[in-house]
Parts: structure tokens; C-alpha cells; sequence
């Protein structure tokens, strides 16, 4: 499968990741939005939120869960922001599912 996430998270192509277990991959992102920024994805290709089945969502739990404990790790305490853009309308571009987590600056709403 041609999936840029899928070679990160296989280690085809470099990545500054920060974590990886044997569901998720968690690495900064190439175009950071705030001084911290990273994405967390699961190693399973899922091209869209709206792909997901009931038996994906302990999968997305657990994107969640560490999403919010890199956060805390990499100095996230004061406060930080989860994204999960779907779709081209919702602003997604790379279609592999991915949760952007944000922090370390003041996040204004509503988002662009
Ligand atoms: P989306 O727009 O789909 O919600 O988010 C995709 C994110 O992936 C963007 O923030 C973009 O900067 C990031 N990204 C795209 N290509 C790469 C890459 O090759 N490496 C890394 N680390 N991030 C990437």
C-alpha cells in the first residue's frame, strides 16, 4: 500500500518519532503548528475516521490515552489540544487516521 503513515510507522521513511508500541506510533510533525506538535497514528492503515468499525474503538482509546500522556511527558502540563481532521472538508490531507496533538502556546478557537 503506497501510504506515507504506513512507511513511517513501518520505518521505511525517517521520522522523529517519540513513541511506538505494537498499536501506535507517535512522531513530531514535519511542519510543526506550535512548539510542540505531534501525531499519533495506529500502525493499522484506517484511511478515514468515517473507515473506523465498532471493533476499532479500544484502538482509538488507546490513540487518545497516549496521545494525552506524550503531551504530559513533553511539558503539555498547562494545557494542549487533540485534532482529528476527516476528510478533505474537515481538512485532512494525509489519509491514514492520525490524532495531532498541539501545545506548549496559547490555542485561540474557533479553529481555521
Ligand atoms: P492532516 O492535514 O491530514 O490532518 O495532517 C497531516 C499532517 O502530517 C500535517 O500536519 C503534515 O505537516 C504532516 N506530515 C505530512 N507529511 C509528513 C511527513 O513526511 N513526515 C511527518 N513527520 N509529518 C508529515
Amino acid at each position: 500500500m503506497d501510504c506515507l503513515f504506513c512507511k513511517i510507522a513501518a520505518g521505511d521513511i525517517p521520522s522523529r518519532k517519540i513513541y511506538e508500541d505494537d498499536r501506535v506510533v507517535a512522531f513530531h510533525d514535519v511542519a510543526p503548528q506550535a512548539p510542540v506538535h505531534f501525531l499519533v497514528i495506529p500502525r493499522q492503515h484506517i484511511s478515514r475516521l468515517t473507515d473506523l468499525t465498532e471493533d476499532d474503538r479500544t484502538l482509538v482509546g488507546h490513540i487518545a490515552y497516549t496521545a494525552q500522556r506524550l503531551a504530559a511527558e513533553l511539558g503539555c502540563d498547562e494545557g494542549f489540544r487533540l485534532v482529528m481532521n476527516c476528510n478533505e472538508l474537515g481538512g485532512q490531507t494525509v489519509f491514514h487516521i492520525h490524532m495531532h496533538v498541539l501545545g506548549q502556546r496559547q490555542l485561540h478557537w474557533p479553529p481555521g
